[in-house]
């Protein structure tokens, strides 16, 4: 690049769980390395920098969240660029390349940056590189990676351009033409731009990362003679082939103990999405029979001294701690067991060569070292490339170095999906498997995620049950694997269930129990603002409900109010109502079923239609087995609810092949009871969702 051309550029990102600012990160640290000055900002910073007047390229990175909404951060900006007043060449000076993180399980994959990207478009906007979407389903770094690296040819471009119109100024029309016909630049995985990224890194780090000479000293392969590869162990031509890894990530924080006592921070400072309440755990309830695959539980929050107030329908947050054992092998293996309870101060390392390096937001000021491992770190984080490249520096073993190696290399890639991602491998289990690696607090401090709160809806009405607030949830379980002997929880269920054992066994003699009931637990919480997904505002709409499994948990809540509304207000009409709802055995899970009853019988349900999965029959035709199955046999009621009574269709569940059979079913039926082609009926669906009227929560 000729050194005479402007090399800033404007770096947006939006984030919600910090996966955007961390790749917006990522490519501020390597515009250095490329000679480009990335000027970063979060989106909501609106002071910070003026889209209006900007002439730079613009880069954002923009994640979704909600169903497809655009980061919280994201809000204002979106608004702003929403105003229907603008004129369609607002932007028209804006040439912009956008990457959009969103999880296709969720079913508006990528949607905060699809409806940011399409807004610019329609102002005029130029796009200097192809819109990027990356999918978590399936692993971020599979575009996020090659997206950042066509990114410096396409800014290359795009700064050309840039100079071409500032030297024909005087022809304004001309140049707005050229840029508009600039060809989007797609760009393969180039091997030499990437050995050409690590050149201009700094050269002691070179000569380390590129490993150009074929390694025969792979005593993990030579010695066993095994052909199988595994997450310790690889085969050729990976074995034997040159890498290229990432430069190495620059440390930036510095750990000190304190000899201090003191209090560790309440959790509420730990939160910066709201007011948290920490309210006990008054009941818990075992939804499913102790032969079921999966175990529900029900617990009822006493939210009646707070200021916590929802909807039924809302969902909310429950902070919860990672495993104590877990915790505390961490801190064992990291030689740390002595310093668990000191108070640490962290301070940004002088000299860093990381750029814009901060304290991390998610770690306290003053806290000690178990705290921060406990409730701050994400210790089950799936170790992201840039971290297995950090923790080659921390391991002495030649053989264990070299598979790390490989592990975040580009050629290791397909390898680090199979043995990392999908096995779902975290810290401690890269700790096991390579017994030489002993990285420092540090690293992990500037590795690890924030341990993010985890979401769930609310099961209850507060006019029904005044002051409690109730939530269902299964048990996530992880089965013993080859990396992990010992089978494992989901990190808040396993938390939950473990706490509220006393409740549900009043009568084992533990500690807690001693002497009479057992002790109250209590739990932080805080309101998850939503959402669309309420009951209709207008009690005399019908609506449908699809909830299998764990996903009949709001409409519990539903009902419950539907049925204190219709005791309050006998002179109000009230629309009909549909419940589905599929588990896999009729007398193992069948979650709510006493309850399901009672609402049928005093009329606040009016269809109840049921499936099990997995109980056999005799009968001739076979019973259908799946929600999706069901709402097809009533096709002609669902049509009519939907279409000629403007009626509501929630779907709420775990699943996403669940939600996307439920709207391919309800596809089916408008194509057949409207007569229309599929394309047609989408449309109509699509419609349906637009207005609000087909609302879904669903969750992996
Ligand atoms: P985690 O430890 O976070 O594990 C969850 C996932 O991580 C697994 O599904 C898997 O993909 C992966 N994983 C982690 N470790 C492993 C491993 N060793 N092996 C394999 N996979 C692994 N859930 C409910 O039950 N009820 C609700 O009402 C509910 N409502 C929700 C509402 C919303 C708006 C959202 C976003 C989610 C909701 N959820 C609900 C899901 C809930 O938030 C949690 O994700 C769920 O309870 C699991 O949390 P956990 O910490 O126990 O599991």
């Amino acid at each position: 690049m000729c050194c005479d051309l402007k090399r800033r550029f404007l770096l947006l990102y939006a984030t919600q769980k910090g996966q955007a600012k961390a790749i917006a990160e990522e490519i501020w640290q390597q515009a250095g390395a490329h000679g480009l000055e990335a000027d970063m900002h979060c989106i909501s910073e609106m002071d910070k920098y003026n889209l209006e007047t900007e002439k730079d390229p613009v880069v954002i990175v923009i994640s979704t969240t909600g169903t497809g909404d655009p980061p919280d951060t994201a809000r204002k900006f979106v608004k702003k660029i929403q105003d229907t007043t603008l004129p369609p060449d607002h932007f028209a000076h804006l040439q912009y390349g956008l990457l959009g993180l969103g999880d296709s399980e969720y079913t508006f994959f990528c949607n905060g940056g699809k409806t940011v990207d399409q807004r610019l478009q329609e102002l005029g906007a130029q796009h200097f590189y192809d819109t990027g979407l990356a999918d978590d389903c399936v692993g971020l770094e599979l575009v996020v990676d090659p997206w950042i690296d066509g990114l410096w040819l396409a800014l290359k471009e795009a700064f050309k351009l840039q100079k071409e119109r500032e030297s024909m100024s005087s022809d304004v029309d001309g140049v707005s033409s050229s840029l508009s016909a600039a060809p989007q630049i797609v760009h393969e995985l180039n091997l030499s731009s990437e050995v050409q990224n690590l050149k201009l890194e700094d050269k002691e780090l070179r000569s380390s990362d590129v490993l150009t000479q074929k390694l025969v000293d792979i005593n993990l392969v030579a010695s066993t003679g095994d052909t199988e590869p595994s997450l310790v162990r690889s085969v050729p031509p990976l074995s034997q082939s040159a890498l290229n890894i990432p430069a190495l990530p620059p440390e930036y924080i510095e750990v000190q103990f304190q000899d201090t006592h003191g209090e560790n921070p309440h959790l509420s400072s730990l939160i910066s999405e709201g007011t948290t309440f920490e309210v006990p755990v008054t009941k818990a309830v075992q939804l499913t029979s102790k032969d079921a695959i999966k175990t529900a539980l029900l617990l009822e929050l006493d939210i009646a001294d707070t200021d916590f107030d929802y909807q039924p329908g809302d969902a909310f947050c429950v902070i919860c701690p990672n495993n104590v054992n877990e915790v505390e092998e961490l801190l064992q293996i990291l030689g740390l067991s002595e310093k668990g309870e000191c108070f640490v101060c962290l301070k940004v390392k002088q000299g860093t060569k990381k750029k814009g390096a901060t304290h991390p937001q998610h770690i306290p000021e003053r806290s000690t070292l178990k705290f921060i491992l406990t409730w701050c770190l994400e210790i089950r984080a799936i170790p992201k490339k840039a971290f297995l490249r950090a923790l080659v520096e921390c391991t002495s073993e030649v053989g264990e170095k070299r598979r790390l190696q490989e592990l975040c290399s580009r050629q290791g890639a397909s390898d680090y999906t199979r043995f990392i991602r999908e096995s779902n491998v975290c810290l401690l289990d890269l700790l096991h498997a390579f017994p030489s690696c002993r990285p420092s607090l540090n690293l992990l401090i500037e590795h690890l995620p924030k341990l993010q709160a985890r979401s769930y809806s609310v099961s209850s009405s507060n006019l029904y049950q005044p002051g409690k607030l109730r939530f269902v949830f299964s048990i996530v379980e992880f089965p013993a694997c080859p990396t992990r002997p010992v089978s494992q929880k989901g990190v808040c269920t396993g938390w939950l269930a473990e706490l509220v054992a006393p409740l549900l066994h009043p009568n084992k003699n533990t500690p807690d129990t001693e002497g009479g009931s057992p002790s109250i637990e209590k739990i932080s919480i805080f309101a998850r603002p939503n959402n669309t997904f309420h009951l209709p505002a207008d009690p005399s709409v019908p609506f449908v409900m699809v909830g299998p499994g764990t996903g009949i948990s709001p409409f519990i809540g539903f009902l419950q109010h539907r049925q204190k509304l219709r005791e309050e207000h006998t002179d109000w009409e009230f629309g009909e109502t549909w419940l589905f709802f599929g588990c896999r055995h009729q007398d193992r899970d069948y979650l709510f079923k006493d309850e399901l009853r009672c609402f049928l019988e005093n009329g606040t349900l009016t269809h109840l239609k049921v499936c099990f999965s997995r109980d056999s029959s005799t009968a001739e035709v076979a019973p259908p087995k799946y929600v999706q199955d069901v709402i097809r046999l009533y096709a002609k009621e669902v049509a009519r609810v939907l279409l000629t009574e403007r009626g509501y269709f929630y779907v709420c569940g775990d699943k996403k092949h669940m939600a996307d059979g439920v709207s391919d079913a309800v596809v089916d039926i408008l194509s057949t009871e409207m007569e229309v082609d599929k394309l047609e009926a989408m449309k109509i669906l699509a419609m349906l969702r637009e207005a609000k009227r087909y609302l879904q929560d669903v969750w992996t």
